[in-house]
């Protein structure tokens, strides 16, 4: 029979870079992965050049049922440690917008960089392999696998979220939770597209492929609102683009979201419009939207587009303003696990330590990554936790 101090179950973000600090810090450990290639889903991530971490990271970026949990982790395995070892690996990036981090060639660099480093710490990976059973044995676990059984001290969970089934995405990590007495929070895809009754949608339809900077919120009152400013992008079936990707983590069914497609300021600017030019009311609104939106959105307003802007009554203005600022829309739904990028919910961190990611009720267990209740905003955020998680894990094991 097999036998080694550790196994992680899952190479991807989380189960690689664990596995490469715990074999480093002089564990034997064995990595195993169902799926034929390695961490398809860093492959794909940030359109292949892997928005690897992000310069600004809080827990408040975060969501959980705790949202103390990942505190510690985020606290010892900062951005800047990962962007180290980045560097050290001479993986050139760039920074995009709102802090975020890229690689300026592609992501296959980060699943190169994690190999080495499990390399460095002589992990044995086993890879495609699936596990069909997990037991206590004495202090520690027995594994069937389909290479046969394995004795491990300890066993680290890393099987990540449900999101795009079709690289290899499974429940198995839950389904294990489960199997040992934890309770797991109700997955739920997060960062996903929303969607829309295609009769309500069909007049926005036409505006596919328009992108714009709004405000976007969801929630009630003061202290359960939560709102973004971010790109929106219309779509043939709805709307999607950071804006709403961010706002679908915190979006209750049957509940609405609202839109601010406009400043505020828009109202004094074009009651100002109305002293200064004899431009007709769609005119002028395309000097502050993009063109087609204007159009479409005066005609479904039915407001009069072709007036000039001294002939609009004030009464219409503040109309039109209010419909801008305060577009309240009713989504059916989201896209759905294919569409996702990231799993909310999972293991509940009530029965998770959060030093060292360890079960509460099954010593030696642990859960890190995305498996775990913790999602990050859009961003870099989800693959800081993994780094982070695991980081912790690996000190502990
Ligand atoms: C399209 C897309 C783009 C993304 N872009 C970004 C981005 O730019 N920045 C960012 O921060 N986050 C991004 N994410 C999210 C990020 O990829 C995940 O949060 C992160 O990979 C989670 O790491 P993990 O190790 O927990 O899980 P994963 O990286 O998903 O790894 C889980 C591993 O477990 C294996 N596995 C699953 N079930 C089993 C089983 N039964 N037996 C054995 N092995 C199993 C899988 O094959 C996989 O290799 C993106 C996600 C998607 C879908």
């Amino acid at each position: 029979m097999h036998s080694c101090d550790v196994v992680v179950v899952g190479a991807g973000a989380a189960g690689l870079f664990c596995a490469g600090i715990a074999g480093q810090r002089g564990r034997r450990v064995l990595l195993i992965d169902h799926a034929e290639r390695l961490a398809e889903k860093i492959r794909i991530s940030g359109g292949g050049r892997c928005n690897f971490t992000n310069r600004e990271v809080t827990p408040a970026q975060f969501i959980s049922g705790n949202p103390h949990y990942c505190r510690s982790a985020l606290a010892r395995y900062t951005p800047a440690h990962f962007i180290e070892l980045v560097r050290r690996h001479g993986i050139a990036f760039h920074e995009k917008h709102r802090s975020q981090l890229f690689c300026d060639d592609s992501a296959e660099q980060i699943i190169r960089m994690l190999l080495a480093e499990c390399a460095a710490g002589g992990v044995e990976r086993w890879q495609p392999c699936s596990v069909s059973a997990v037991r206590q044995a004495g202090s520690g676990f027995e594994l069937d696998t389909s290479r046969g059984t394995v004795q491990a001290g300890r066993v680290v969970v890393a099987t990540g979220g449900l999101p795009v089934p079709k690289i290899g995405a499974t429940d198995w990590g839950l389904r294990l939770a489960r199997q040992f007495g934890h309770r797991v929070v109700e997955p739920r895809p997060a960062l996903v597209p929303l969607t829309f009754d295609p009769e309500a949608w069909a007049p926005f339809a036409a505006l596919a492929g328009l992108s714009l900077e709004v405000g976007i919120e969801t929630g009630e009152g003061k202290k359960g609102t939560t709102r973004f400013v971010e790109d929106l992008l219309f779509t043939h079936r709805g709307l999607s683009g950071p804006a709403v990707l961010q706002i679908s983590s915190y979006w209750q069914p049957g509940t609405a979201i609202r839109v601010a497609l406009a400043p505020a300021s828009l109202a004094d600017t074009l009651r100002q419009a109305k002293g200064r030019t004899q431009r007709h009311l769609a005119n002028e609104l395309a000097q502050h939207l993009p063109e087609r939106l204007a159009h479409t959105w005066l005609a479904l307003q039915q407001l009069p587009a072709d007036k000039p802007m001294p002939d609009v009554r004030d009464k219409d203005l503040a109309k039109l303003v209010d419909s801008l600022q305060r577009w309240s829309l009713q989504p059916t739904g989201t896209e759905g696990w294919r569409k996702a990028e990231v799993m909310a919910g999972g293991v509940d961190t009530r029965d998770l330590d959060s030093q060292g990611m360890g079960s509460k009720r099954v010593p030696g267990l642990h859960f890190i990554g995305e498996v775990v209740d913790v999602t990050g905003w859009l961003g870099g955020y989800n693959f800081q936790w993994a780094w982070a998680s695991a980081a912790a894990c690996a000190q502990a094991l």
